[in-house]
């Protein structure tokens, strides 16, 4: 998946991450990832680089003398570097695209609505019916397929969004440009050896301008690790075999640690007074969470085993909106992309591929938050002793938790979600005028 899967996830808000084939997009509208030190997802760990990378800006000419150096240390040949770099110049389309910073971010209800939307809904369903070889996947891998139906939606529009971009190109690019060198430089390899095995050309090597490649947006590292040739042609074939593309998701999630038969998340109800700071806290199993008046929304009783695992609370858009224990498989899929709002979505989506309604609280109607308003959020946030880490406009985990500890100081519901009532309240609190 993509992207860096990026890379970033980048999340803004509630830590959304959107892939679109053309590179992951967070969910605040066309986000690009940060300049993120970690690669993007699917978690794969980046080879390590057989002398050290350097940071910074380089010349072109210099970066590429030396990256040819590392690559020779990592195996490739010097035909084969001559052969696929010569010539090679940076994309400036694949520099813009990492650079682009979101001015709003999208509420994560409006992301969700979007994953999940009556066309999505309506083809998965019929490929649903219609494809037999889900269900061997599912029996080989325990990988429901409606969750492979989701990751195929999601990251591809079910195979018709690939991305067109030349992987080596971009990953010289991004290589060259030196915000992710270590990581771009990984893929290249990657890629390099992809080739010179014999078992992709250049030609086919295509994907996202992040190098997310195929019907499942692996980058080159993931590829390599655990793509599968499932319909037994002999060749791993993610771009152009639907079997292969959803075969290799499901090793992938499975790798990840996906356990079989058991969920990955189920809407609940909170009592009234519920104290929130346990949001995005301890994992404990259904019964502890029911000991404090936690309620499944459906009113449906817990199966054996999810009876037995543990699961975190989440509020995707805070108190005002749905609430959600997230089981074991909601992490598993997070090693796809590491964001709490993309697992959350391909969990929706794939909850009514098998029949199953929307969330049963709506979403809260929203107004996107700026960029400017993000980060006064996090200047306020340190200004008023609670840390939240750099103030770059992303909401994450560590805005989150300073949110929470914040809010609990100020007697309001510790949700840890930046609505703009709280922007308000923390920009009057720390003197920044609105
Ligand atoms: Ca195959």
């Amino acid at each position: 998946m993509a992207m860096d899967r990026r890379v970033f996830l980048v999340l803004l808000l509630a830590g959304c991450a959107d892939t679109s084939p053309q590179g992951p997009l967070t969910v605040i509208s066309p986000a690009p990832p940060p300049p993120a030190p970690s690669p993007p997802p699917p978690t794969m760990p980046a080879p390590t680089p057989q002398t050290p990378v350097p940071a910074g800006e380089l010349a072109f000419d210099t970066w590429m003398q030396d990256f040819r150096g590392r690559a020779l240390a990592a195996g490739l040949s010097p035909d084969l570097l001559n052969r696929e770099l010569s010539g090679v110049i940076p994309d400036p389309r694949v520099i813009s695209l990492d650079t682009r910073q979101p001015e709003f971010s999208k509420p994560v209800g409006d992301y969700i609505r979007g994953v999940s939307s009556e066309d999505r809904v309506t083809v998965g369903r019929n490929k649903r019916e219609q494809l037999a070889f889900l269900l061997e996947i599912e029996a080989r891998y325990g990988v429901p397929r409606d969750i492979l139906l989701a990751v195929w939606a999601m990251e591809s529009a079910f195979g018709q969004l690939q991305g067109n971009f030349d992987v080596v190109r971009s990953m010289v690019s991004l290589a060259a440009d030196g915000r992710r060198r270590a990581w771009a430089e990984g893929e290249l390899i990657a890629a390099l050896k992809l080739i010179d095995s014999g078992e992709v050309t250049r030609a086919q090597l295509k994907g996202s301008w992040a190098g997310a490649m195929g019907q499942t947006q692996f980058i080159p590292t993931s590829f390599r690790a655990t793509a599968v040739d499932f319909d037994g042609d002999g060749r791993r074939d993610i771009w152009g075999s639907d079997a292969d593309a959803l075969a290799s998701a499901a090793n992938l999630l499975t790798r990840g640690g996906w356990k079989r038969n058991v969920g990955w998340a189920k809407e609940v109800i909170l009592p009234p007074g519920f104290d929130y700071s346990v949001t995005e806290g301890p994992r404990e199993v259904p019964a502890w969470w029911e000991a404090r008046g936690v309620r499944r929304a459906d009113g449906l009783p817990w199966t054996a085993q999810d009876a037995a695992s543990p699961a975190m609370l989440i509020l995707p858009a805070g108190a005002a909106g749905p609430a959600f224990l997230a089981l074991p498989n909601h992490f598993a899929i997070r090693t796809y992309n590491n964001s709490t709002s993309y697992a959350l979505g391909i969990g929706l989506l794939a909850d009514r591929f098998a029949g199953g309604a929307a969330p049963i609280t709506p979403w809260p109607v929203e107004t996107p938050l700026s960029m400017s308003d993000r980060m006064a959020a996090q200047i306020a946030l340190a200004r008023v002793g609670f840390n939240p880490g750099p103030a770059d406009g992303v909401i994450g985990a560590g805005t989150r938790r300073a949110l929470r500890a914040w809010q609990q100081s100020q007697q309001l519901p510790s949700d840890g979600y930046l609505s703009n009532d709280m922007v308000a309240r923390l920009k009057a609190q720390a003197g920044i005028s609105p």
